[in-house]
């Protein structure tokens, strides 16, 4: 009997651990919106605000840092 009462605290630990990495892994892994998950850019818009009037980012993704996941 005591065993198996071990066994069900050990497996409810292990189930919660796993849960909460799920979840922590879940809420960092989101495909970037602005790259789609490529971790590169490549925009170009007309902007009044901008040197130039034109709003450009090129290579690197400013969003994801490269990364394609926030
Ligand atoms: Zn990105």
């Amino acid at each position: 009997m005591d065993t198996s009462f071990i066994f069900l605290i050990v497996m409810a630990a292990i189930i919660l651990g796993v849960t909460l990495f799920t979840t922590r892994n879940r809420g960092g892994r989101n495909v970037c919106t602005r790259c789609t998950g490529t971790g590169e850019v490549n925009e170009k818009w007309p902007d009044p605000n901008a040197p130039g009037g034109w709003h450009r980012v090129e290579g690197v993704c400013p969003k994801c840092k490269g990364k394609g996941r926030v």
